[in-house]
C-alpha cells in the first residue's frame, strides 16, 4: 500500500469548490488511495471533515471524523433526506480558514451512502454529526457556507473575503464586526 500523503486545501476562490461533483462509479485502488490521502490532509489541518472538491477531485465522496474514538470514516455518493428541526451551530470551514459564523440548519438529517467496500450506509444523525454531513454534502454540491448565511453576515463575510483577496488583513477599522472570528475561535472550524 503506497503511503499516505496530504493535499493542500483548496481555499474560497478556487472555482474547483464551486462545481457539482459526480457519483463514484468504480471503488478502485485509486479511490481507497485518495480516501487515506483526504483522511491524512484532515487530520493535518487539523479538521473534523473534507469533501473531495477541497483537494481538487470532483468525486461525491467525504471523509470525517468527530473524535468519539470510532476512527475516521469515507462516505461515497451521500443522499441526505428526513431533515428535521433546526440548530444553530459556529459553523467554519476549511477552505475559509479562521471565519465562523452561527449557522441554523435542520437538527436532523437522515444520510445513506456507500463505504470503501460497497456496502451501503444509512445513519440517522443529530446536532453536531448532522451539521458534518450537511456541511460535506453541500461541498459535492458546490455550496460554501457563505451562502447559509443570513443577509448581514453574508455582507460582513464578502467584505472580509474581499479584503483577504487584496491581501490585506482582516482587521475591522471601525471595531464593529461581530463575525471576525479571529478572536473569537470556532468549536470546530475544520469541516
Ligand atoms: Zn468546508
Amino acid at each position: 500500500m503506497a503511503p499516505m500523503s496530504r493535499y493542500s486545501i483548496r481555499l474560497y476562490g478556487d472555482p474547483v469548490l464551486r462545481q457539482r461533483t459526480a457519483d463514484v462509479e468504480d471503488i478502485d485502488g485509486t479511490i481507497k488511495q485518495l480516501a487515506d490521502d483526504m483522511v491524512q490532509t484532515m487530520y493535518d489541518a487539523p479538521g473534523v471533515g473534507l469533501a473531495a472538491p477541497q483537494v481538487g477531485v470532483q468525486k461525491r465522496m467525504f471523509v470525517y471524523d468527530t473524535g468519539d474514538g470510532s476512527g475516521p470514516v469515507t462516505i461515497l455518493n451521500p443522499v441526505l433526506a428526513g431533515a428535521r428541526g433546526e440548530w444553530t451551530y459556529d459553523e467554519g470551514c476549511l477552505s475559509i480558514p479562521g471565519l465562523s459564523w452561527p449557522i441554523v440548519r435542520p437538527k436532523e438529517v437522515h444520510l445513506t451512502g456507500i463505504d470503501l467496500d460497497g456496502n451501503e450506509i444509512s445513519v440517522e444523525a443529530d446536532e453536531f454529526l448532522a451539521r458534518v454531513f450537511q456541511h460535506e454534502v453541500d461541498h459535492l454540491d458546490g455550496v460554501l457556507l457563505v451562502e447559509r448565511l443570513d443577509e448581514d453576515q453574508r455582507k460582513e463575510a464578502k467584505r472580509i473575503l474581499r479584503t483577504r483577496a487584496l491581501g490585506l488583513p482582516d482587521a475591522d477599522p471601525d471595531g464593529l464586526s461581530t463575525l471576525a472570528s479571529d478572536d473569537r475561535p470556532a468549536r470546530h472550524s475544520g469541516l
